[in-house]
């Protein structure tokens, strides 16, 4: 029998999705079209939701933001199964109390790639020579890697290093549902990255594979940012033993000028948003920016199921209105 595809409809298969926020300020109109649209493809195909913390930067993260996340989703209709004060399986589902289980994780990876630290300052990592793509990533160009073992161990008694995985000389390839199909060769495209940081703090990279595997998740719809990260985690998936989810990389939101959204932005946050518009009114917006109807009215996430249909979802990122900012 062929296998059921991930993701793909099948009664007997309901995908499993997620919303996934860092907690490091109020979400802005971006974040919350991100989990508007999660929450429609995993609804429309009788799926169920986790609710991930990926609060990994003490610096940046506070237990608060994710709070009023939480109630902000509620305020925008959207529900979940699992996670944030839900509870569920995993001992958390925020991934700042799951260091103990990336730990065992990283064991796993050890025995089947090579995991070596790397002590390379943010300055020599990107000298001129270092290979810049336009996207602003650069490709480590290994040296570390290259370190002989009695140079490792004199270079370990003076600094913490960061902990990087040597990457195969091969493309990985997937189809993204909205985006079509994506290959990568991370050898050549990305070089060997970093698993966990100097400052013991786990990478993003790692936390979401370990966290998508384990918490069975088989959909994943986040922004388009994201796209070029995803071979890396396909990567650690395969390694883990972790079927891949089907991946949806929606557009993102830009200012009239045509620059990204951030948490900077307090014009759009929901904070904002909540005074000048009703739940249903800005789910309308998000609806009809992001291609769903075509003018925009409002709609309870409920009522927008009945018209999902992804294929009119835009894959260009939008730019939003100068009015929005004013009004
Ligand atoms: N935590 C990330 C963010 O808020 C999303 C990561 C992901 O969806 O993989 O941008």
């Amino acid at each position: 029998m062929e296998p059921a595809k991930m993701g793909s409809f099948s009664p007997s298969h309901p995908p499993k999705g997620r919303f996934a926020p860092s907690p490091s300020g109020r979400m802005h109109l971006g974040n919350a079209l991100c989990a508007l649209l999660a929450w429609l493809f995993a609804r429309s195909q009788g799926g169920s939701i986790v609710l991930r913390t990926e609060d990994l930067d003490p610096q940046r993260c506070r237990p608060e933001y994710a709070l009023q996340i939480e109630e902000d989703f509620r305020w925008l209709g959207l529900d979940w199964d699992e996670g944030g004060s839900r509870g569920g399986k995993p001992t958390s589902y925020f991934q700042s109390r799951r260091s103990l289980f990336y730990e065992d994780c990283l064991e796993i990876l050890r025995q089947k790639a090579d995991i070596y630290p790397c002590f390379c300052t943010r300055a020599e990592l990107h000298t001129a020579e270092a290979p810049h793509f336009a996207d602003g990533r650069f490709l480590y160009s290994g040296r570390c890697y290259r370190l002989k073992t009695q140079e490792r161990e004199a270079l370990l008694k003076t600094r913490r290093p960061s902990l990087r995985i040597h990457v195969p000389d091969g493309d990985i390839s997937f189809q993204d549902g909205l985006l079509g199909p994506y290959t990568e060769n991370l050898a050549k495209e990305c070089g060997d990255f970093i698993l966990r940081r100097s400052d013991g703090v786990f990478a993003y990279q790692m936390a979401v594979s370990c966290d998508d595997g384990a918490m069975g998740v088989t959909q994943v719809v986040r922004g388009r940012d994201l796209l070029s990260s995803t071979p890396r985690q396909i990567f650690l998936l395969r390694l883990l033993g972790y079927p891949e989810p089907q991946y949806y990389h929606i557009p993102l939101l830009l200012s009239p000028d045509g620059i990204r959204l951030s948490k900077r932005d307090k014009a759009l946050d929901l904070g904002r948003l909540r005074e000048r518009y009703s739940p249903e009114k800005l789910v309308g917006l998000l609806a009809f920016l992001s291609g769903l109807i075509s003018r925009s009215e409002p709609l309870t996430p409920q009522e927008l199921l009945s018209v999902f249909n992804p294929e009119t979802i835009k894959r260009e990122d939008i730019r939003l209105p100068a009015s929005l900012y004013q009004e």
